[in-house]
């Protein structure tokens, strides 16, 4: 028999529960106990959705992240945080997001860990951190009650853990700390852990190692083989679990990683299995991630069936199926969408529907295909009429994106000449002050749109609801004497789905949300078909914007890398190709504001780094596709017309010369809680356009302190010739509420004229 089970579920609940309930947690609303009961209630729930699976998952679930939980399971909590006296969930929040609900006054206050990308994912996780002294010891209560309260639903239940290799390069070292010195005490604590989970009756672990997918140094490689030697006199089965991509010269590794199985995702690494087949020992069982959980279409299962039966002859009960990695990267339930295009909808699955894709796979290899042929049927019709679709292809785009040449991304002057053109036209001071879009997205800007939405207002109604909006922004950034104004972005909800809405080839879903971190939410709008600007999108809030004051008003977009890498895009054609064709719906709107008189436009490219393959190797190649979309957008502009991109990271450093070639006027970026560390680059690259590194972390409730930003941008003023820097916070601030934003800003504005003043007149002449 096949054996089926999941890597992790997708938190938030088909409503956002847990949203909600944290953020009301974090107001005060409710009490740390209601929000453990919601938290218990929604777990309860996911175990009842996978019960059609033989081992459901534990400890996927997090109040905010699964690495943070890691973390905290084996006692690695910074010692800012540790030192001072609390329990454990004022502790985590604390970590999180630099306060807890006891925090009231900013004094409190500590520095929250950084956050960074998950892999290759949009998902964030709080960043371990190690010092030489660290030291771990186990608390598990959290995971040992979460395996508790699952037993009573299930009756196989394996615990999802996060692998101490993968833990050890996540972090980060603080004091020059070599993280692999570490290992030892931490294998102590993993094998007190297992000795906690037999206690359990539990029988196997899912042991997650995906840096086994990237590339590893020798040191590194060891320290897997060393780690799974020691573990080994576990009573537990191990699952070694790998996800996001292919083994390559790790493939030998994992087969011969003393453990009692291997999963891997045979969606990105299906060219390595039969080699890993022939590798793997052959007590070992072996489970294959065989439906896309980074996607939301439906599986072909007729052609996975035809491609695994010969797998399960060879494998037998060996053979397990899986999602190819955790499906928190995927919204919950299809069947909660009443909107979606009847056709659209009929090639989609979501977490549930591709759960139940792994149930049939599993009853047509274990009772043959006729014993679930009705199914496959309406599968193959879906997977056929999504194929021949004429929604789906449009010629006229596709022969557009053959015609792009390199004239159309290449600006009409170098940067050191039509800069002078710019402050010509644009007169502003030394260390110029800007934000990065987006305004507090206030509960009135909320109600407005979702009122829209269900035609309770009338459109000229939310015109004038959102142009009041603007007119609120636009007055409190004259007021706080701001230079480079912005319009608040009121109207939209969200970066990409906002312009995908107006784009042809896109589809939304009402409830397909996918957490980015902690309590925070996307919901990736859905790319099916070739896409197509039809009409302006953004000129006539931008104009209005602009008829408001004599200051300069920012254009913003969204670059096509962005907002490619935040859809859930097309898997029958190349992400390059689809990326053209977003560049060039995007130049389109470039040049519109362009001709409606718009001096500034910040086309933001939040998402770039994201889209890094996780293999070093195969980074030039997509660097070589993202950066020429991105010119395409941008760059069909006058000299006088400055362009803006933002990106919210703080890896910056190793993709530096690629940026530079965007050739962007400004680029503002994400630095505050690294405390410009990433500005080290500067040192060795020369970045030849103007920058603004950020001076205000959007991602906590705290206030930055005038020194704190002048400290910082002293900093920054020591790598880059001044003349070329804005002051700015390091994204949108639209999560923000204007009791912090205000105050926060007059901060920035009050540092960055402190600024001028004392990097002087002279540097201001030699720019003019
Ligand atoms: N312009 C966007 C905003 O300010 C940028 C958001 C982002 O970079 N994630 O909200
Ligand atoms: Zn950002």
């Amino acid at each position: 028999m096949v054996t089926t089970h999941n890597l992790g579920f997708p938190r938030m609940g088909r409503k956002r529960e847990l949203k909600f309930a944290l953020e009301k947690y974090w107001k005060k609303a409710i009490s740390a106990e209601t929000l453990l009961e919601i938290a218990t209630d929604l777990r309860t729930q996911h175990w009842q959705d996978q019960l059609m699976l033989d081992w459901i998952p534990v400890g996927d679930f997090s109040l905010y992240d699964h690495v943070l939980d890691t973390s905290f399971m084996l006692g690695n909590i910074p010692a800012r945080v540790s030192a001072l006296p609390s329990n454990e969930i004022d502790s985590y929040f604390r970590v999180a997001r630099g306060r807890s609900v006891t925090d009231d006054s900013a004094c409190s206050c500590v520095h929250a860990s950084e956050m960074t990308k998950w892999f290759d994912t949009n998902y964030h996780f709080i960043v371990p951190e190690f010092e030489k002294n660290t030291q771990f010891s186990l608390n598990p209560n959290r995971l040992l009650q979460q395996i508790k309260q699952a037993q009573q639903i299930h009756f196989q239940v394996k615990p999802i853990i996060l692998g101490p290799v993968t833990y050890l390069s996540l972090g980060k070292p603080k004091d020059g700390v070599d993280r692999l010195d570490l290992l030892d005490d931490l294998l102590g604590v993993y094998a007190q852990l297992f000795h906690e989970l037999e206690k359990l009756g539990i029988q196997w672990v899912q042991i997650d190692e995906p840096i086994l997918v990237m590339e590893l140094t020798q040191e590194w490689k060891h320290a897997l083989r060393k780690t799974y030697y020691q573990l080994q006199v576990s009573p537990i089965s191990l699952l070694l679990t790998t996800y996001f991509g292919q083994l390559q010269d790790n493939l030998q590794l994992a087969c011969e990683l003393p453990v009692n199985g291997l999963h891997l995702d045979a969606v990105m690494a299906k060219d390595e299995i039969a080699k890993v087949i022939d590798w793997l020992p052959n007590h070992k069982i072996l489970s294959l991630g065989v439906i896309n959980g980074r996607n939301v279409w439906k599986t072909d299962l007729n052609e996975t069936l035809d491609w695994l039966e010969p797998i399960h002859a060879r494998l037998g009960d060996r053979l397990w199926l899986a999602p190819s990695c955790s499906l928190l990267h995927v919204p919950v339930d299809l069947s909660s969408e009443q909107r979606l295009d009847t056709d659209v909808q009929s090639w989609l699955a979501f977490a549930v529907q591709k759960l139940n894709e792994i149930e049939v796979l599993a009853k047509a290899l274990n009772d043959g295909r006729s014993s679930v042929a009705e199914i496959l049927l309406e599968n193959r019709t879906a997977v056929i009429s999504r194929k021949q679709s004429n929604r789906v292809h449009q010629a006229a785009v596709k022969e557009r994106v053959l015609r792009i040449n390199d004239a159309m991304g290449t600006r009409q002057s170098p940067y050191h000449q039509r800069t002078l053109v710019q402050r010509k036209k644009f007169q502003l001071p030394l260390f110029p002050t800007t934000t990065i879009g987006s305004f507090p997205q206030t509960q009135e800007i909320r109600q407005a749109r979702q009122d829209f939405r269900q035609s309770k207002l009338s459109e000229q109604e939310y015109h004038q609801a959102m142009q009041k909006e603007i007119e609120i922004c636009v007055r409190e950034q004259e007021a706080l004497e701001l230079d480079v104004l912005v319009h608040g972005e009121p109207e939209r909800n969200d970066m990409v789905e906002y312009f995908s809405e107006q784009l042809a080839g896109y589809a939304f879903t009402q409830f397909g949300w996918v957490q980015s971190y902690g309590s925070r939410c996307v919901k990736p709008p859905i790319i099916y078909g070739d896409v197509l600007h039809t009409q302006a999108i953004t000129t006539e809030w931008i104009q209005y914007a602009q008829s408001l004051t004599s200051k300069p008003m920012k254009g913003m977009l969204t670059g096509p890398v962005t907002m490619l890498n935040w859809s859930f895009v097309r898997d029958d054609q190349s992400r390059a190709e689809t990326c053209l064709q977003l560049a060039l719906a995007i130049r389109d709107e470039v040049l519109a504001l362009e001709k409606a008189g718009v001096g500034i436009i910040q086309i933001d490219e939040a998402a770039l780094r994201e889209g890094l393959p996780l293999r070093k190797l195969q980074w030039n190649t997509y660097l070589d596709w993202a950066i020429r979309a991105f010119r395409v957008t941008a760059n069909g502009v006058k000299d006088i017309t400055q362009i803006h991109t933002h990106m919210c990271y703080s890896e910056f450093n190793d993709i530096m010369a690629a940026i530079a070639k965007m050739d962007a006027d400004v680029i503002t970026i994400e630095t505050s809680r690294s405390n410009m560390e990433l500005l080290d680059v500067f040192d060795q690259f020369h970045y030849p356009n103007e920058i603004g590194p950020g001076v205000y972390d959007i991602h906590s409730p705290n206030i930055p302190s005038v020194d704190s930003i002048i400290d910082l941008m002293q900093k920054a003023a020591q790598r880059i010739p001044t003349q070329r820097l804005w002051v700015n916070p390091d994204c949108g601030l639209k999560t923000r509420n204007w009791e912090e934003v205000k105050p926060a800003l007059r901060n920035m504005v009050a540092a960055s004229r402190y600024l001028s003043s004392t990097y002087g007149q002279g540097q201001l002449n030699l720019t003019c």
